[in-house]
């Protein structure tokens, strides 16, 4: 049975490193919840406390109406995987996922239907028998993956699982490891640094810097509107231009920056006249040739990278800003280095948002 997980101003220290810095958060029976942030952020310390292996030194942390503080990590029922997989070498499949279920004293025929269908579910039925390092990383993965689901744990925790696989293994284990999550409803907190892993799978996720949660909210969310510009350039892609804020009203701004006046219609924290700015501008926002009239600009092409599906721009404007931009679909014609361009981004793709003045 699943359960809630819920963070009351958790704080974890090493020395004099504040790892985890007074978080809160509730994440909801059956949600496939992210924890991403650069490394060092304090996410596998977080996972840690979770799971039992590290006590916060304030806080309590709740399993539904339970507090787990002084619960050991083995009578907590979380499943674990990790991104060195973790498994015995030299026993089989069957043997290392049978393990938590000896340690559990079910009998054979019991354990054995469970292996069966964790396998099944896993898709790795036929390697039953095989030794684990004979398999391949993916494979072992998957291994490790039913080894914490045979459990049936009310908390799956995934620290950085597919860190070690390739880019079009990781794709495909992606979707199976949110296709499972979703079929078996187990509260699931997944750590990576990986912000494309998160967007496409989670929920919701947190985004940590420094021991504390930045912003939490679902993948849209945090892609459109993000808090500040850290958030704004570790979740997607993005340019920033700095400024001034000239006048604002109803979500409207005009903004001084140096390669002159921008409009805007993003505004959705609170600014006041003469505030400093950065906004943040999504690559795929800026448009070659526009020709509308407001925040209409000249650009220098410094590079063209063609991908097939987009086209990657450096452009310059003036002498120190430098703007990614991409086109989608691009056509037969392309624009060469040193060429002019026009271009022109929709008040609306112009989010504003707060720095340290
Ligand atoms: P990564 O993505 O690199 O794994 P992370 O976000 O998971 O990073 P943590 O491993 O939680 O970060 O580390 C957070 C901070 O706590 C870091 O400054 C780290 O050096 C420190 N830290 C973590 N574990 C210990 C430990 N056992 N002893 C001392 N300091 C630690």
């Amino acid at each position: 049975m699943s359960v809630s997980v819920e963070l009351n101003q958790i704080t974890k220290a090493f020395d004099t490193t504040i790892a985890v810095n007074n978080v809160s958060l509730t994440i909801e029976r059956g949600e496939l919840f992210f924890l991403l942030g650069p490394s060092g952020c304090g996410k596998s310390t977080l996972l840690r406390v979770i799971a039992g292996f590290y006590r916060p030194e304030t806080g309590l942390l709740h399993f539904d109406d339970e507090v787990m503080n002084n619960v050991p990590p083995h009578q907590r029922n979380t499943g674990m995987v990790f991104q060195n997989y973790a498994l015995w070498p030299h026993m089989t499949v069957a043997e290392n996922i049978d393990y938590g279920l000896v340690l559990r004293k079910l009998d054979k025929s019991t354990r054995k239907a469970k292996i069966d269908k964790v396998l099944e579910m896993v898709q790795m039925s036929e390697f039953r028998d095989r030794p684990v390092n004979t398999l391949s990383g993916g494979q072992q993965q998957r291994i490790a993956l039913a080894r914490a689901l045979v459990i049936e744990p009310s908390v799956l925790l995934l620290d950085e699982p597919l860190s070690n696989l390739d880019a079009a293994l990781r794709q495909s284990l992606r979707n199976e490891i949110k296709e499972i999550q979703k079929r078996t409803n187990i509260t699931t907190i997944y750590v990576t640094h990986d912000q494309i892993e998160a967007i496409s799978m989670a929920d919701r996720m947190a985004i940590m810097k420094d021991g504390v949660f930045v912003q939490v909210g679902t993948p849209r969310e945090i892609y459109q509107f993000p808090v500040d510009p850290f958030v704004a350039s570790f979740v997607g892609e993005t340019n920033f231009i700095n400024g001034n804020i000239l006048e604002i009203a109803n979500e409207k701004a005009t903004i001084e920056t140096s390669i002159g006046v921008l409009q805007t219609e993003s505004v959705y924290h609170s600014f006041t006249q003469g505030q400093k700015v950065s906004c943040s501008i999504r690559p795929e926002m800026i448009h070659l040739n526009g020709n509308t009239s407001t925040n209409s600009l000249t650009a220098k092409v410094e590079t063209v990278t063609y991908l097939g599906r987009v086209e990657e721009y450096e452009l310059k404007i003036g002498d120190d800003l430098k703007l990614k931009a991409l086109i989608y679909e691009p056509g037969t014609e392309t624009k060469q280095p040193g060429e002019t361009v026009d271009i022109s981004m929709d008040p609306k793709a112009i989010v504003p948002l707060p720095i340290d003045n």
